[in-house]
């Protein structure tokens, strides 16, 4: 479906009523950058693991080597430097400039909002960009981990974690999400099937103190009760009109 003119503007009077805006983003963020998503129809995993075993403390543990196979795999970690910023992550850095106080909070492991120039991204969930010792905490860039089948530390020899939030693993930021939201005057929801918790309460929450909420997403979500506007529609082509 595409975006309508009245979503367009109705989307367009909310930014343009807020100063402090929240912005959840998902995986959906990144697709039109090249990245799949999970749940999409052409998301990248189909296998017979789960997703949530695959990418798990546990099998991390339990299997080094099988675990950061799998993981390249899914998360096309070789390619990860070359992605580039997209019309998405341009509309909200460019919010920033219009002088707009934008905090991001993404689910998304990839390092774009960065790139695009926003200045406050918490990333939930992590970063792909590089990876620590779980010993001794030696962090290790991502060209590193790149060179290296089964990423070792290089001070110490134990196998690498990647800096990303594992299935079985707590959201370290998860207070200060929910607060950036609370304390918004706009919740924006970009990208996300709002299926992966505890992030998909933050819209429940914010929607609870009445703050006004909008998703933008190709697909419907169980959520979508609670935002004030859905466009059910891409994030691209949603940006450049409002930008029009
Ligand atoms: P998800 O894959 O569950 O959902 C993505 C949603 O975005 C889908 O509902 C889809 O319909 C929608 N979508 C896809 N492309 C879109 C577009 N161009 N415009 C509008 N909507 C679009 O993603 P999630 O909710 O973020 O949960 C997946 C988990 O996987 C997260 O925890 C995240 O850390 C991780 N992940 C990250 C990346 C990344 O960093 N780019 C990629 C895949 C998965
Ligand atoms: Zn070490």
């Amino acid at each position: 479906m595409s975006v309508t003119e009245r979503q367009v503007q109705y989307l367009r009077q909310l930014v343009g009523g807020a100063r402090r805006i929240a912005v959840l983003t998902g995986a959906g963020m990144s697709t039109e950058s090249g990245i799949p998503d999970f749940r999409s129809a052409d998301g990248l995993w189909s296998r017979d693991m789960s997703l949530a075993d695959a990418v798990s403390v546990d099998y991390f543990q339990r299997d080094p080597a099988a675990f950061w196979r799998a993981f390249r795999d899914i998360f096309h970690i070789k390619l990860v430097g070359d992605y580039q910023p997209n019309d998405g992550h341009r509309f909200l850095a460019a919010l920033e400039e219009d002088g707009k106080e934008v905090t991001i909070l993404t689910q998304n492991i990839d390092g774009l909002h960065g790139r695009a120039g926003s200045r406050r991204v918490l990333e939930l969930h992590g970063t792909l960009l590089t990876a620590s010792c779980p010993d001794c905490r030696t962090p290790h860039p991502l060209d590193y981990v790149q060179q290296h089948e089964l990423p070792a530390c290089r001070r110490c020899g134990a196998a690498l974690k990647p800096d990303v939030v594992l299935y079985g693993e707590a959201v370290p930021m998860i207070d200060v999400a929910f607060q950036a939201a609370l304390n918004a005057e706009l919740l924006l929801v970009m990208g996300s099937s709002l299926e992966v918790s505890p992030v998909n309460l933050i819209p429940v929450e914010a929607a609870r103190a009445g703050i006004p909420c909008a998703l933008i997403n190709y697909t419907p979500t169980r959520f979508d009760a609670l935002f004030d506007l859905c466009i059910h529609a891409g994030i691209g082509e949603t940006c450049r009109q409002l930008r029009s």
